[in-house]
């Protein structure tokens, strides 16, 4: 069936002005391989281009004043922006603990033992007191010689990121970077040298061989680049002097050095902390009302509690940007390489408090729509000529008003109806379509579940049907329904199957269900259509009789072979043949081995793990699963996929169409039904109740001078505009990226506008449209002022794990460091006052994004470490692609909060800890939620009273590793507890079953790979190593 045949209908798929011609297939999730900003070309960086000497230090110092000074200390600067200071980590090296330097069997044995970032850090510092400069603790080593600190690089290339460190530092080691002829002085002033082809003007030693390191005049290359060629042989920087560039993976120093000086020990509370910047913005913005009528508004925080009033702009809630204020040109764009983006989730679900969108009828013709770009009536139309005419905002057109929707303007020229049409004063609202917008131009049908039921002998063996079947007989009367309707309108119907399939009639009246068995599973056909689906209302007493008979029927069964592409296949088919809309929950156990079509096999081969063809493992297999996402987007079926798995499955495959069609994939490793049922169910129950609307296409439109260029998410894309999505649920967000065709406007500013044309659970057909408007500066100084790092990390995520398919891990990490590096310099050189350049200087709205762009090449998927699951790499992968803010915000840096000291009397949830080992406590009890996992942590020397409220044994020592429950009792302790952990649960998408781990107990490994402040377990720097490793980039970047 045709992509297009319902979506080409005149009013919605017209072209927008200057859209065009970019070839985004569907499947290749890297459609365009170049993951490039702003479509700048991979480059290398010519390790000592000619004319690129370093300036004379007096040269610039004629050079005016930077433009948007922040001091330290000071708040007042210019639009607000400040820039933040740490007692900066010694630009060079890092004492001989290479993160990533301990054989991986005795990772958990050496983390106990390694020194603390901290110590090294102060040993650093100790080392680094020895220049006369007025910093002294912020300046690096320095070096007998350029030549010195330049072949210090060539002759120690960091190993990457999860290898053993097998070369040791060598003693030259010390010399990280040549003696400055410069002394401090005039120069400081030259901070603001020119946009581009910055001179050399820092005061003090250039760090680390600087010479070879000068900054050619055109951007960094960026992006990550096609990967054809020799491992690395075109990343981006791969020629700066030999070194493989942009990881971490060790720094270059050594110890021998650092021996010496007394230690002064750093207080780790000195870096950025995320926890803090949680609390600052709860305190000052939290229980507050957000009214979204100002342009280019930042918002609260995602972590913090607010109530949003609706005035003009989407709620942060369904659109949040990596930025609200977006430079005018896209060379300052290509300049700063903040990525312009905004996470759309358009069924956000909103807090009780909030008022829900409202319906508008434009009557039979339809939602009133710009004739040239389409854009539906918004407030940015500005309405002229008495209010007969109205300008698009978007593309500037002048349309007629039609004569239905004439209005007169008041004296301020606005609509005198302005308040009571919410098209025309808020943000979000939703149109009634018409016919034009159906498919084939007939109204739609309410969606139908199905429910399809892997019944091989795991199954049967782990008790799940058994459990499932039961389940189903309640869970089915909370099917979603309308608002203001009795019963839901959603149809079901029932599969079950192993090597072939069994469909049942449950037509409401027959006194026994029927089951029809289809054997052919090559070619896959619905063998009844009368009686599949139906009414659960309606059918009741037949379906609760075929549910308590499946159990029955195949309990002795010996089948442990399955199908599974003809299980969608058939589906997607009984939906076809309904003409609805619908979603398949398909619970399925093992690799589908059987003889049929998308047959699959074991390719999980660790061995490729960090080389050029781990990719991959990742990449799922093309052909049959490609066709079927095809199929079920073009028929609006959405498949969601519960996994019960003892051993691989090739998720990356088996997990596609989900992804493909606005699905969700869960996993229970080694289910068995009385260990994991209530996990499974309460994930189960959750994903059936969610809102959610069908059969969906979104076009994003925005005003001239940028547009929408790529989607990330749990779509399907068969053209560059239009993103369709089989379903999309109240938990599902796209993430779109924008680039500049001109420059924009500070006027008028950067619009947005989200259209969403869907099929609700009752089968009505509607656009759901979400407006935006942005600022525009051609000050760098108002874009870094305005960013939201939970939007950027959220963005680079996607970005990074779509990457992946199609790059060596090693690369995409190379180019997030090189990023970071390179936005972070940008806005030193650009935005904050002079200073040494020993001190790293962050941007206050960013100033945590380090954490969370070292948290993020530390998860499972980035990490490239064989001692993990290949299917728990890809499903996380597949996860984080529809995630929105919130969840990638809390995915990276889990929430650790301390319950022993709790006040029982309270409602509140203690403020998180930063997560790192440092801040646990041996007598303490804490519990880590991540959003997809959820931990109780107890201390060693936890209270035996405490342990005696909790667990109702006497003592730690009473808890056998095989506890795996929080048993609930009747103490305040152990309610309140329960209750903390209810309202975790329900603020997530995913149920997160407790695991509960002690200190010093093996399972504790499990908990501590989120400390995410830490050494990774499985590879990865330290936050603190991390932001030495970037401010010494960014010295680079600035020498
Ligand atoms: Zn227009």
């Amino acid at each position: 069936m045709s992509q297009q045949g319902y979506v080409a209908t005149p009013p919605y798929s017209q072209a927008q002005p200057g859209m065009g011609g970019y070839p985004t297939g569907f499947g290749s999730p890297s459609a365009q391989a170049l993951y490039g900003h702003y479509g700048a070309p991979p480059q290398t960086y010519p390790s000592q281009p000619a004319g690129m000497q370093k300036a004379p230090a007096s040269s610039p110092s004629g050079m005016p004043p930077p433009p948007v000074p922040g001091h330290y200390g000071s708040n007042i600067q210019q639009n607000g922006a400040h820039s933040q200071r740490f007692p900066p980590p010694p630009a060079a090296s890092t004492p001989s603990m290479s993160p990533y330097g301990q054989p991986p069997l005795s990772q958990y044995q050496s983390m106990a033992q390694a020194t603390p970032p901290t110590q090294q850090l102060a040993n650093q510092m100790s080392a680094m007191n020895i220049g006369g400069y007025g910093q002294s603790l912020m300046q690096p080593p320095q070096s007998p010689s350029s030549s010195a600190g330049q072949q210090q690089f060539q002759s120690a290339p960091p190993p990457a990121m999860g290898h053993p460190l097998l070369t040791p530092p060598g003693p030259q080691s010390p010399s990280m970077g040549a003696p400055s002829p410069m002394t401090p002085g005039p120069p400081m002033g030259s901070m603001t040298a020119p946009p581009m082809g910055m001179t050399n003007s820092l005061s003090g030693p250039p760090p680390m061989g600087g010479g070879a390191f000068q900054q050619p005049p055109g951007p960094r290359p960026q992006g990550f680049p096609p990967q054809p060629g020799p491992y690395g042989g075109q990343m981006p920087g791969a020629q700066m002097a030999g070194l493989q560039p942009g990881f971490p993976g060790a720094f270059p120093g050594g110890t021998a050095q650092m021996a010496g000086p007394p230690q002064k020990k750093l207080d780790p509370d000195s870096i950025p902390s995320t926890t803090q910047v949680i609390e600052d913005d709860q305190a000052k913005r939290g229980g507050q009302v957000y009214a979204t009528n100002l342009r280019g508004q930042v918002p609260p925080l995602v972590t913090t509690n607010f109530t949003v009033q609706d005035q003009g702009n989407a709620s942060p809630r369904f659109m949040r940007c990596t930025t609200y204020s977006f430079p005018c040109t896209s060379d300052l764009a290509k300049q700063c390489q903040v990525p312009l983006a905004t996470i759309i989730k358009p069924f956000a679900t909103l807090p009780k408090d909030e008022t829900p969108l409202y319906l508008v009828n434009h009557g039979e013709t339809g939602p009133i729509r710009c004739n040239r770009c389409k854009a539906y009536m918004c407030p940015f139309m500005q309405f002229i000529d008495g209010g007969r005419r109205y300008q698009c905002g978007f593309c500037n057109c002048v349309n007629e008003v039609p004569v239905q929707y004439f209005q007169h303007l008041d004296h301020m020229g606005r609509r005198m109806d302005l308040y009571e049409r919410p098209e025309l004063s808020l943000g979000s609202y939703e149109f009634a379509a018409t016919l034009d917008y159906c498919k084939n131009n007939q109204p739609s049908n309410p969606p139908a579940y199905i429910f399809m039921i892997d019944v091989s002998y795991t199954n049967i063996k782990s008790g799940l049907v058994k459990l499932l079947c039961e389940e189903l007989k309640t869970l089915l009367d909370r099917l979603p329904k309308e608002e203001g309707m009795e019963s839901s309108a959603i149809k079901v119907g029932f599969v079950t199957y192993n090597k072939i399939l069994h469909f049942y009639n449950v037509k409401s009246g027959l006194g026994q269900p029927q089951m029809m068995v289809v054997s052919d599973v090559a070619e896959v056909f619905v063998p009844l259509l009368d009686g599949f689906l139906v009414n659960f209302q309606e059918s009741r007493a037949v379906i609760n009789n075929l549910l308590d008979h499946i159990p029955e029927m195949f309990a002795d069964t010996n089948e442990s072979e399955t199908v599974f592409a003809p299980v969608i296949q058939a589906g997607v088919e009984a939906l076809k043949a309904a003409e609805c809309s619908g979603k398949l929950f398909i619970f399925h156990s093992s690799i589908p081995t059987a003889e049929a079509p998308g047959k699959l096999k074991n390719r999980d081969d660790r061995k490729l793990v960090n080389t050029e063809k781990e990719k991959t493992l990742f990449q799922p297999l093309r052909g049959v699963y490609e066709q079927l996402s095809k199929e079920c987007v073009s028929q609006g079926c959405c498949v969601d996929l519960f996994l019960f798995p003892s051993q691989y499955l090739d998720i990356a495959t088996m997990g596609d169409v989900p992804t493909h069609t606005g699905g969700s994939v869960y996993k229970y490793n080694n289910f068995q039904a009385h260990v994991d049922g209530e996990h499974f169910l309460s994930d189960l129950r959750k994903d059936l109740e969610k809102s959610i609307g069908f059969d969906a296409i979104m076009r994003v439109r925005t005003s001239t001078g940028f547009r929408a260029t790529d989607f990330f998410g749990a779509i399907y894309m068969n053209n560059t505009t239009d993103v369709e999505m089989a379903a999309v649920d109240c938990d599902k967000a796209v993430t779109v990226e924008f680039k500049h065709d001109d420059t924009l406007s500070e006027d008028t500013g950067a619009l947005i506008q989200c259209a969403l044309l869907y099929t609700t659970i009752s089968g009505q057909r509607r656009l759901r449209i979400h407006n935006l408007s942005l600022n525009c500066s051609s000050q760098l100084a108002d874009l870094y002022k305005s960013c939201e790092t939970d939007a950027l990390i959220n963005f680079f995520a996607k970005s990074a794990y779509r990457a992946m398919l199609n790059q060596p891990l090693k690369t995409v990490r190379e180019i997030l460091v090189n990023q970071t590096a390179h936005m972070l310099a940008c806005y030193r050189k650009n935005c904050a006052s002079p200073s040494a350049a020993s001190q790293l200087i962050l941007p206050d709205a960013m100033k945590v994004f380090p954490v969370y762009m070292n948290s993020l090449m530390k998860t499972p998927a980035l990490v490239g470490n064989a001692e993990l699951s290949t299917d728990d790499r890809a499903l996380h992968r597949l996860a984080v692609m529809s995630m929105g803010v919130e969840e990638t915000q809390v995915l990276l840096y889990p929430r650790l909060i301390p319950v022993h000291s709790v006040d029982v009397g309270s409602d509140v949830i203690p403020a998180p800890v930063r997560c790192s080992e440092e801040r646990l406590n041996d007598a303490g009890v804490f519990l880590l939620e991540n959003g997809r996992s959820l931990f109780l942590w107890l201390g060693q020397a936890c209270p035996p009273d405490l342990i005696q409220s909790l667990f109702n044994v006497p003592s730690l020592a009473h808890l056998t590793a095989e506890v795996t429950s929080l048993p609930e009792l009747d103490n305040p302790h152990s309610k309140k507890l329960h209750s903390i952990i209810s309202s975790i649960r329900e603020l997530r998408p995913y149920s997160m079953k407790l695991l509960i781990v002690k200190q010093k107990d093996r399972p504790e490994m499990l908990f501590r790979q989120y400390l995410v402040e830490d050494k990774g377990l499985h590879g990865g720097a330290s936050y603190m190593d991390f932001l030495c490793y970037v401010h010494r980039e960014i010295r680079q970047l600035l020498t």
